[in-house]
């Protein structure tokens, strides 16, 4: 596996590829990687004949600053991981490669209503954060797959929008979320849980399966309570959203018709620890 630690370095090792190359699959994440992010990579190697897998923390789209500071740095692991996983090249490039000119007035993304609500809303400047370094990966890497998790739903229906609004000709491909055998989506920040909150975690997953067996037999709203009170009952100090909304709009929705496509969104602490998860569920 080749490590490049600088765009320089990738870009010229892509160029030396160029010919020998049919197909690239680009798996972005942040490290402190997991089975969740191996499944992209598996997934890419399917599919491509060049996996190429960055680790960067992009401190833009972070709006919390103690998020940041406290999110799991594991590279050496990682490394091990990668070659185990015998995928191509890691690309380990730092802030200043990453952002030459510096992190504050960047240019701005026209992402629409998606950018204002749930994870927008919570975080903002999150998801501009997200694009600024995506764009800039995607420059670099020019990949004709894109791997992303399901587990950041909001953030594949971003991607998306990026990928129209910089007019590039990659595809996407959706990974399911992989879970632990709880239920509690696998995530960088379960390793900030002790042993037994991460237990008690898995609560969230429950919470959804439980709404989608009950999808029929009450409204929206009232399941969006019962899921609420449900974690904040089991171990959930503070939430931040449980909706079911329309899957391709993310837009609420009062009455479900029949075959219509849901996702159940949720985010909610234990021990101080944000997480995130969801649930597609056909009405
Ligand atoms: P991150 O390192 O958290 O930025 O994630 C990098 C990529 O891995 C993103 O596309 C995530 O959606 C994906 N990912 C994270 N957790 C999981 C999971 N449990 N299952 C599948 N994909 C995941």
């Amino acid at each position: 596996m080749l490590i490049c630690q600088t765009k320089q370095e990738l870009i010229k090792y892509l160029n030396q590829q160029k010919l020998k190359t049919t197909s690239i699959g680009f798996v972005p994440t942040m490290g402190a990687l997991h089975k969740g992010h191996l499944s992209l990579l598996q997934e890419s190697k399917k599919k491509c004949d060049l996996t190429i897998c960055s680790i960067f923390v992009n401190p833009t789209q972070f709006n919390d600053n103690k998020d940041f500071e406290r999110y799991p740095n594991t590279v050496k692991e990682d490394v091990q991981q990668l070659k185990n996983a015998d995928i191509n090249v890691l690309f380990l490039p730092s802030v200043a490669d990453m952002y030459p000119t510096g992190t504050i007035n960047l240019e701005k993304y026209d992402l629409g209503i998606i950018e204002a609500v749930f994870e927008g809303y919570y975080r903002p400047g999150h998801f501009q954060g997200v694009c600024q370094i995506v764009h800039r990966l995607l420059e670099i890497v020019n990949p004709n797959i894109l791997f992303l998790g399901q587990k950041d739903y909001q953030q594949c229906m971003i991607i998306k929008k990026l990928i129209t609004l910089i007019q590039k000709n990659i595809d996407i491909c959706i990974v399911p979320t992989i879970r632990e055998d709880t239920g509690l989506a696998m995530s960088s920040r379960n390793m900030l849980l002790s042993a037994d909150a991460k237990k008690q975690a898995a609560v969230i997953y429950r919470m959804m399966i439980d709404i989608k067996k009950n999808i029929h037999s009450y409204s929206i709203h009232i399941l969006e309570e019962k899921a609420k009170v449900y974690l904040l009952e089991n171990g959930f100090s503070k939430i931040d959203y449980v909706s079911i909304v329309d899957a391709n709009t993310l837009e609420p929705i009062d009455n479900p018709k029949i075959g219509q496509q849901l996702v159940i969104l949720a985010a909610t602490f234990i021990q101080g620890i944000r997480l995130i998860d969801n649930l597609l569920i056909k009405f």
